[in-house]
């Protein structure tokens, strides 16, 4: 090991990672070199060697991609928010679109698919709707910011590129009044203090915030003038929580709110249908770039108003409720109840009644489901980023629905799973049960090296087998 790490190495960068770091060969080996960028030529040092791959560290960029660029943020990269503020906006599309290509190749086992550009925003920057920010003293002076790449110290930051620019002026205020009404922050090692984090999220219906504190107390002391201080700084504010957690460990908020100003939930808005965000409900961080998602998992689905369809995995119902538009019967499958009871809610608001949404893991719900001779016509699967467990794609290829629609956040997952779907040895079946008919890279997290891609698989073959 030691040997290796002194020795300065040079590859040349063919790829970036998930995580979006530069990934290069030394004897066939894949070394993960974070900064290091497609079709480079660097320095590095090993720093850790596993059997089947290296980190290095970049010491020297000897030949430099012509994308690259200077990054806008001056945290970069030393903050760990962002991965690819250093490559201009359209390598970066084209460099998720070859993260989705070969995790299919390498991991799928698919030959010769051609994945189309990544689906771009229109302006990469100042997307998020959610900010969640940790909260800490060093020195006696306040840091509201992100985690450092790797490490849980927390970076003071003014200003974040990725959210709006009125987070600036909720954080500002908030560190004034931490530091001169002298109120503890969390000091996770010790487990004392009060302030732990600020939650910062956006209605794009009325423009209007909810700002989340969490602390480990259930109230704060000057909590009145905290409350006046942060709507003068920011009237924008509808609502203001305080959030307890009192769990060690990286959790961000605790199971309890109160609302200590304005409304219980703000709203948002997706493809024409209202959600309600509580502090503890889902909503995906980018809701430009979810609503192409969507439009996407509607040109797949091709609804004809016939249709049974599923969609496992529904969070608050976004995907079961745009697609409810064309179907006879949804059924959205969520495991965390508070999400599921969202679910409904939007939906009872939107007057829609025939979305049944079912509380649940997916794994059990959807064995359960076909015993009782439910059979979906189109299943979408939107699963966390560690993909479906095996009994839910045993109970799809049981179920031989049409079109199997797969939204994944990780490529090699996504990957893992289509294999089984799609190419026969795997599934144990003679011919492969589903086709690969479609791929679609969607930025939603412009700036960071997260890849967002859906999938259509139509069934192979006549229908005929059972
Ligand atoms: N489709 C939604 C949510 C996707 S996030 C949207 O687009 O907004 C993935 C969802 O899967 C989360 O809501 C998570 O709570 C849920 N989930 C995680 N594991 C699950 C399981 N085993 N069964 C069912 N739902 C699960």
């Amino acid at each position: 090991m030691d040997d290796i790490s002194m020795k300065p190495q040079q590859l040349t960068i063919t790829a970036l990672s998930e995580e979006g770091e530069g990934i290069g060969r030394l004897d066939g080996m894949a070394v993960f070199i974070p900064g290091a960028l497609p079709g480079e030529t660097v320095e590095c040092h090993l720093v850790e060697q596993k059997k089947n791959y290296a980190r290095g560290r970049l010491t020297q960029i000897l030949a430099a991609s012509p994308a690259r660029v200077s990054p806008p943020c001056p945290y970069f990269p030393e903050c760990g928010g962002c991965q690819l503020q250093h490559l201009d906006y359209p390598a970066q599309l084209e460099a998720k679109r070859v993260t989705v290509q070969d995790a299919l190749e390498r991991i799928g086992g698919f030959k010769g698919i051609d994945v189309p550009l990544t689906l771009g925003m229109a302006e990469p920057f100042r997307y998020r709707n959610n900010g969640q920010y940790p909260i800490r003293k060093v020195n006696g002076q306040v840091r509201i910011g992100f985690f450092k790449a790797g490490s849980h110290e927390v970076i003071d930051i003014k200003d974040c590129l990725i959210q709006p620019e009125i987070n600036a002026r909720v954080v500002a205020a908030l560190k004034t009044w931490i530091q001169e009404s002298g109120v503890t922050t969390y000091n996770p090692k010790t487990q004392e203090g009060m302030m732990r984090h600020l939650m910062i999220r956006h209605s794009n219906i009325t423009g209007g915030l909810m700002v989340v504190l969490v602390a480990t107390v259930k109230t704060l002391p000057g909590e009145a003038g905290l409350i006046e201080r942060l709507r003068g700084a920011v009237p924008e504010i509808e609502s203001l929580v305080l959030n307890t957690n009192t769990k060690p460990g990286s959790q961000v908020l605790g199971p309890q709110s109160r609302v200590i100003y304005g409304k219980e939930r703000i709203f948002g808005e997706i493809d024409g249908f209202k959600f309600g965000i509580s502090p503890l409900s889902f909503f995906q961080v980018n809701t430009a770039q979810t609503k192409v998602l969507y439009q996407k998992a509607i040109e797949f689905a091709d609804l004809k108003g016939s249709e049974t369809v599923f969609d496992v995995y529904s969070g608050i119902g976004t995907i079961s409720l745009s697609l409810s538009r064309k179907a006879r019967k949804v059924y959205g499958i969520e495991s965390v109840r508070p999400a599921v009871e969202d679910a409904v809610e939007n939906a009872r608001r939107a007057g829609v009644e025939h979305v049944e949404f079912i509380a649940g893991k997916a794994e059990d719900v959807m064995p359960r489901l076909a015993e009782q001779g439910v059979r979906p016509d189109v299943v979408v699967l939107d699963p966390p980023r560690k993909g479906c467990e095996p009994e839910v794609l045993r109970t799809l290829l049981d179920m031989k629905p049409e079109k199997i629609i797969y939204v994944s956040c990780k490529p090699s997952t996504l990957a893992r799973d289509l294999k089984i779907l799609c190419v026969g040895g795997e599934s144990g079946l003679e011919e492969p049960a589903y086709r690969l008919a479609a791929v679609q890279p969607v930025d939603l997290f412009g700036e960071t090296g997260h890849v967002e891609a859906i999938i259509l698989m139509t069934r192979s073959g006549s229908g005929d087998k059972k």
